[in-house]
């Protein structure tokens, strides 16, 4: 079974083992306290320009990024985004769900007030969410529900994933899959739909990334067009 081995890995060996010996890997950073943490925020405050707090009065992103909760990966960072450049919504594996309120509010703030011309659902290689659903660990109620979506995208790519050499090549596949299906997912949303056909409001695009812990690439595995056309099982008569 190839979840089998995938129990026994932490997150962490399966970063080092992409670099080399954990001795050759840089430590990491030191974690501040709670007083460091509101501490620096002040003298953040107090560095920055009045005029950088003039530029936050509105916000006008072009995009919405959909990622996962990993603390490793700093959107503004990666992108070289300012403050006010990138609406964010982050959850555990970056599932895009129809019945997520959450997600589906801010797809539709985003899309309709906001006018956000991209919506990017972005994955990650060495994620936990996609780890997790890979092993039969009973996470509890609400969790193995979340991770039950990840574990379909599994199921329905079975053959593909069980024809890899080894688990971390499926478990690399499977986070790729996983955001192909997200993106997917964004299409089938009536919000999208509704923008799409719309002759009045900005289209947007959707895209779907990967991004790798180990050199800091962006790779594009998706992009839907607003003239993608949909499985009419997915289309709404709008
Ligand atoms: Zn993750």
């Amino acid at each position: 079974m190839p979840f089998a081995l995938l129990n026994v890995k932490t997150e962490h060996n399966i970063e080092a083992t992409h670099h080399g010996t954990p001795e050759e890997d840089a430590p990491p950073p030191k974690h501040p306290s709670f007083a460091e943490l509101m501490e620096n925020n002040r003298k953040w405050a107090d560095s920055q320009p009045t005029k950088f707090f003039r530029r936050l009065k509105v916000q006008q992103p072009d995009f919405l990024w959909i990622g996962c909760s990993d603390s490793r990966i700093p959107t503004n960072q990666i992108t070289g985004t300012e403050a006010g450049q990138i609406f964010v919504h982050r959850n555990v594996g970056n599932l895009v769900l129809n019945t997520d309120f959450n997600l589906l509010c801010v797809l539709q703030y985003a899309v309709n007030i906001l006018k956000v011309k991209h919506v990017i659902v972005c994955g990650h290689y060495g994620c936990g969410g996609i780890h997790a659903a890979l092993s039969s660990c009973d996470h509890q109620h609400i969790l193995n529900g979340w991770l039950k979506q990840i574990k379909s995208i599994y199921f329905y790519h079975k053959e593909e994933l069980e024809a890899l050499e080894n688990d971390k090549q499926r478990e690399h596949r499977l986070t790729e899959l996983s955001v192909i299906q997200q993106v997917k997912n964004l299409s089938y949303s009536s919000t999208i739909q509704r923008a799409w056909q719309s002759t009045n409001q900005v289209r947007p695009h959707l895209h779907g990334l990967v991004y790798s812990l180990s050199d800091g690439s962006l790779k594009e595995l998706i992009h839907l067009a607003p003239d993608t056309v949909l499985d009419p099982i997915f289309q709404f008569h709008l």
